[in-house]
């Protein structure tokens, strides 16, 4: 049985300040919540503050992106050891965001995966169609192509503890969302192509989101999709209380 998963991309959002009053009143608010679990993915600066705030909560840390190297001359780039020395134990790799405005490509994508993979960070792992692929069709082919890709020369086990996030482009930050039904049966896809790829057992226990404009009043009837394992979130996490009843879908 997978647990939902709800976590929350701040992108370039957030003071110090800021992130702690939002963390400490969702920490209130979600100290009931025992079966979801939670992720902060958000800019460097605040997640060791976070740390802190966060360390006998349940609510977890991921960074935004990461580096392959170990270390070295990458000017403005985080390792996987940096981010784990800040308590992350998540990172959000190939975001629409990355792709698109930073050039980032599925062969990078690729060397990032395998060295979250191996240093023990979970990536959550972003495909998703853009608007022309999908009214042309083309949407299933790409996120084939941005499995194979970016999850090229990683065996079954390194895939099993991934977090895959189904973002189509044109529902991220457009108040747009795909219906639970298109979310749906593109994600069910996306497990039929990783039972495909490696198999059924391992495809069974990827967690896969889904992203693009979540809502406390549409993540209900996401949720209730099957295939549907929770969300990446980004406007609706930026405060406390809507965040909340995201993670606390089964109240909506
Ligand atoms: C995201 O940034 O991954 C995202 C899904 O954003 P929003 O919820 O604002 O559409």
């Amino acid at each position: 049985m997978r647990r939902p998963f709800m976590a929350a991309n701040w992108k370039m959002n957030k003071t110090v300040s800021e992130a702690l009053d939002m963390a400490t009143e969702l920490k209130e608010l979600v100290s009931d919540v025992e079966d979801v679990d939670m992720a902060l993915c958000s800019p460097a600066t605040n997640l060791y503050p976070l740390k802190n705030l966060l360390k006998d909560t349940k609510i977890a840390l991921g960074g935004q992106n990461l580096h392959y190297k170990e270390s070295g001359a990458f000017t403005a780039e985080l390792s996987t050891d940096m981010l784990k020395s800040v308590g992350c134990e998540y990172a959000v790799i190939g975001h629409s965001e990355r792709r698109e405005i930073f050039g980032e490509d599925d062969e990078l994508i690729n060397l990032k995966m395998k060295r979250a993979v191996a240093e023990g960070i979970t990536p959550i792992l972003c495909i998703g169609e853009k608007l022309e692929e999908r009214e042309a069709g083309k949407h299933f082919a790409r996120v084939k192509f941005q499995l194979a890709a970016d999850l090229s020369g990683l065996e079954a086990e390194d895939v099993e503890d991934i977090v895959l996030a189904y973002e189509p482009l044109w529902a991220i930050g457009t108040g747009e969302t795909a219906t639970p039904e298109q979310a749906e049966e593109i994600i069910k896809y996306i497990r039929e192509e990783l039972a495909r790829m490696y198999d059924e057992e391992t495809a069974e226990k990827v967690r896969i989101q889904y992203g693009g404009s979540v809502k406390p009043w549409n993540v209900k009837e996401i949720m209730e999709q099957p295939n549907i394992d929770g969300a990446l979130v980004g406007g609706a996490s930026l405060e406390a209380e809507s965040f909340s009843k995201i993670i606390k879908f089964e109240e909506q």
